[in-house]
């Protein structure tokens, strides 16, 4: 089993399968995104690899994230090995939705039902002005095909101040008919380009108190390990969650690793990354001691792990995978 000195056990992974988007969400990279050369991706056997020496020591739960998964080539077939490795239990994946929809039916039939879709606002023209990419419709068109087949959808919505911070009710009221949640992100600084904040105005207590006077919030029991506070409202189908991932209100619990598009790990989103996993392999040494001293090493909160951080934060959270 992986468990860090603060002894709390590893058994979640996500990986960022790509670097590579269709969309240029301001949040996250900047239009002239330099993307990683293609040779530094980890390779379907690296991925395999390392899930499979994860899996052996405890894993259980897979996140495919990006950039967008969806642009790697050969997805499907590598969630298909994924799906045979022993000790792993569900793959969920993270999606903006563009190419997603025409794959929906074939991850039906692999099993693999957990999707959250990254949507940050209802509307067309803001839409435009989040993603630089006029692709609203292909993303509302994904959705409805996700609930049509009854997938387990979760959308993705960060909350940024002088943006979308007037939609957070209209969001919550797709929870009325639709069997889906929202979980409402707070917004972190990991936009490819430094952008760096000392506090953010819209944090998940004022997030909540704008939901609460409209709606009757009732806390729902959260998941083990849940990054996300839940809530239901009375006569709706869905819920609603707020995700504190500044305030890092969840990290007492943190059960998981981050492999990025480059393989490195990073066993805290807000600290230097640990090692890298194609180094270790190129050079031939053992993978599972490295990764067992860096979790070892692992701070005890992302607070603590941003204070110990070295070098400015230029990294995009797509090469991170969120
Ligand atoms: N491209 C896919 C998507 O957008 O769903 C997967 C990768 S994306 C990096 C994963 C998640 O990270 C998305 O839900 C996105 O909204 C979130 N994200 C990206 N940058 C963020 C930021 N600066 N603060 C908070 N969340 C962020
Ligand atoms: Fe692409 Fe997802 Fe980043 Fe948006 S959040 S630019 S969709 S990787």
């Amino acid at each position: 089993m992986l468990i860090d000195a603060h002894h709390r056990i590893i058994n979640y992974v996500r990986i960022s399968v790509t670097d590579r988007c269709n969309l240029r969400c301001t949040y996250c990279m900047p239009e002239n995104m330099h993307f990683v050369p293609h040779q530094t991706l980890l390779t379907d056997g690296e991925i395999l690899f390392l899930l499979q020496t994860l899996a052996a020591a405890g894993v259980s739960r897979v996140r495919i994230t990006g950039g967008e998964p969806f642009l790697r080539p050969g997805l499907l077939p590598l969630l298909e090995k994924i799906k045979a490795i022993p000790g792993i239990e569900e793959i969920a994946i993270t999606t903006n939705g563009l190419l997603t929809r025409s794959y929906i039916p074939a991850l039906q039939q692999m099993g693999i039902t957990h999707i959250n879709l990254s949507l940050d606002t209802l509307q067309e023209t803001r839409f435009l002005e989040i993603t630089r990419r006029n692709k609203f419709h292909t993303v509302m068109d994904t959705l409805q095909s996700l609930l049509q087949h009854n997938m387990q959808v979760k959308i993705n919505t960060v909350v940024m101040e002088n943006v979308n911070t007037d939609e957070l009710v209209d969001f919550t009221a797709l929870t009325r008919h639709h069997t889906l949640s929202v979980r409402f992100i707070e917004e972190m600084p990991f936009n490819g380009q430094g952008h760096t904040f000392s506090g953010i105005t819209w944090n998940y207590q004022h997030i909540l108190s704008v939901i609460g006077a409209t709606y009757p919030l009732q806390k729902i029991t959260d998941a083990p390990h849940s990054t996300s506070l839940n809530y239901h409202i009375p006569g709706h189908q869905g819920n609603i969650g707020v995700i504190p991932a500044y305030s890092r209100t969840f990290c007492g619990t943190c059960n998981r690793l981050r492999i990025s598009a480059t393989g490195s790990v990073k066993t805290c989103l807000y600290g230097n990354d640990a090692l890298n996993v194609k180094t270790i392999l190129q050079q031939g040494q053992p993978l599972l001691p490295a990764i067992t001293a860096a979790i070892q090493a692992r701070f005890i909160n992302g607070v603590e792990a941003a204070l110990h951080r070295t070098g400015k934060n230029m990294e995009s959270m797509s090469v991170i995978g969120g």
